[in-house]
């Protein structure tokens, strides 16, 4: 799977995303992190990716031709490989909300693409006539749509087979409903309700006086598992 972001600040994405399991998946081939920088296909001497907004009003709005030529260019090659499944995303506080079902669904492509905002946000156009879907990573307003598509980006690749290395961790994590879909519960807007990790423990077995479980360290395997389903359990109802 390859995941273009499309940014001016590239350099932002390759320092990010080169770190941890999605650097060493990167590193062993199991996806590609492609930074596509803007001002590549910018056509004047300052290389400007923005202009000021029709209307009047603060700030600046990033232009529709330039994301159009970046987003071509990526289809232009996406178009020679045969029968690619793709996603142009705009990242937006406006959009849909990001999720663990939505980064489920993202893994499945073989090109996600990502378009990172700046400045007022982008030309209305873009929504309209060049992406797929609008998305957010939550209800408040960042500078840039950098750190929502290194979100994005980060909870995608991790889902992507050979990308963690030991794909148990996936099983049992937050959101990941056991990794079996039967095991999924819904909520009445068809949403996948929270389900949590276990705590986790490691040495030393006390601290402070703070102890581990002794279940944790009693080497009884089904009880090990009863009182970790326990305490997710515990997690979910005592936030809802
Ligand atoms: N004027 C816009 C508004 O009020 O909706 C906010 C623009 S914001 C300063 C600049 C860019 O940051 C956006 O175009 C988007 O790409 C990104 N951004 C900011 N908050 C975001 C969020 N919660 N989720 C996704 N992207 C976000």
């Amino acid at each position: 799977m390859t995941i273009s972001i499309l940014t001016i600040f590239p350099q932002m994405i390759h320092e990010i995303l080169s770190y941890g399991p999605v650097g060493r998946g990167v590193k062993a081939g199991f996806l590609e992190i492609n930074p596509v920088d803007l001002r590549d296909f910018t056509l004047d001497k300052h290389r400007s990716v923005d202009d000021k907004p029709f209307g009047g009003g603060p700030g600046m709005v990033m232009r529709v031709d330039i994301i159009d030529a970046a987003i071509s260019n990526l289809k232009s090659q996406n178009s020679k490989l045969r029968s690619i499944a793709s996603k142009a995303v705009l990242l937006s506080p406006q959009g849909k909300m990001f999720n663990q079902q939505v980064a489920q669904e993202y893994s499945k492509l073989d090109h996600l693409i990502l378009i990172s905002g700046r400045y007022e946000g982008v030309d209305e156009r873009v929504r309209e006539h060049l992406v797929d879907e609008e998305l957010s990573i939550g209800s408040y307003v960042l500078s840039g749509g950098e750190i929502p598509a290194m979100a994005v980006a980060d909870a995608v690749a991790r889902l992507i087979p050979g990308v963690l290395g030991n794909e148990e961790s996936l099983i049992s994590e937050s959101f990941s409903a056991g990794g079996n879909k039967k095991q999924e519960t819904r909520n009445n807007d068809n949403e996948i309700k929270p389900q949590f990790d276990y705590p986790n423990y490691t040495q030393p077995a006390e601290y402070r006086g703070w102890k581990v479980p002794e279940v944790l360290r009693s080497g009884n395997h089904a009880e090990i598992q009863k009182w970790r389903e326990e305490q997710a359990r515990k997690k979910i109802t005592s936030i809802i």
